[in-house]
């Protein structure tokens, strides 16, 4: 029997967070259930070192809608995300963190966006991050929207919509899931923002610090400033 081909992909990177994935597995799919069309979970193991693969294969064996991928070693979240989106089927593509700080039950809303929109961004309107995460944050999206031009509040938050033939035409490098919204936009795709909840971490800890965010942060930006100066714009008067 050939199974009917998602209409949805969820991709969810997942790095050492061996005590979220059941938890965020019970959440989501009852959310993804209510949606009444055919979905698949790809869970994208970004080279864990603590027990993530068992406890996903363990989820997998008794739900053939989960669907993984695991790298050899760390990659990175924009990696995952990108072996995610190569492998999704779904038209539509939603993408959102293993550690239920994202909330499942925006992904409606998020979803109800696209048609009008190409891809949904969810913009943590209270986040519940530590202060000295929640302010190097607000710089760097201050620092960002100034270098690029860009009026988008939280470019950070991996829960978002997108259609899945947009995301084709993205070439991603390390980094890059912080821009995602502006690397649509310069290929001329619609981007919204939606306010969506935002939660504390239950378990495991955060991969990133301002250490290991705020210099290739800065390199990144410079990287996507450049693409958008550089961005081919002709118009084509006339072919013979
Ligand atoms: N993540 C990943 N690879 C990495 C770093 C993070 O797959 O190298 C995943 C992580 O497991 C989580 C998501 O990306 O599902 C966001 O990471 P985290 O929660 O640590 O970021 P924060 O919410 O603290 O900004
Ligand atoms: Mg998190």
């Amino acid at each position: 029997m050939t199974r009917t081909p998602p209409w949805l992909s969820v991709v969810i990177p997942a790095f050492n967070e061996e005590a979220n994935l059941e938890a965020c597995h019970r959440e989501l799919v009852p959310v993804l259930e209510g949606l009444g069309r055919p979905f698949e979970v790809i869970v994208v193991d970004d080279g864990s070192t603590d027990r993530t693969f068992e406890v996903l294969t363990g989820l997998a064996a008794a739900d053939p809608r989960l669907r993984l991928i695991r790298f050899r070693r760390n990659a990175g979240q924009t990696a995952a995300l990108d072996a995610g989106f190569k492998a999704a089927l779904g038209e539509v593509v939603v993408t959102m963190d293993a550690d239920l700080q994202n909330d499942p039950r925006d992904i409606p809303r998020l979803l109800a966006q696209l048609g009008p929109y190409d891809a949904a961004c969810g913009w943590r309107v209270r986040r519940q991050d530590s202060w000295v995460k929640r302010v190097s944050s607000r710089i760097a999206n201050a620092v960002r929207n100034r270098l690029t031009a860009e009026s988008i509040h939280d470019t950070g938050c991996t829960l978002k919509a997108y259609r899945r033939e947009c995301l084709a035409r993205l070439k991603l490098y390390r980094g890059m899931h912080r821009f995602l919204p502006t690397l649509l936009k310069l290929e001329g795709f619609r981007v919204v923002e939606v306010p969506v909840n935002h939660r504390p971490r239950r378990a495991g800890r955060s991969k990133y610090s301002i250490g290991n965010r705020l210099w290739a942060g800065l390199a990144d930006l410079l990287a996507v400033r450049w693409m958008m100066r550089r961005r081919l714009e002709y118009e084509i008067e006339r072919i013979v």
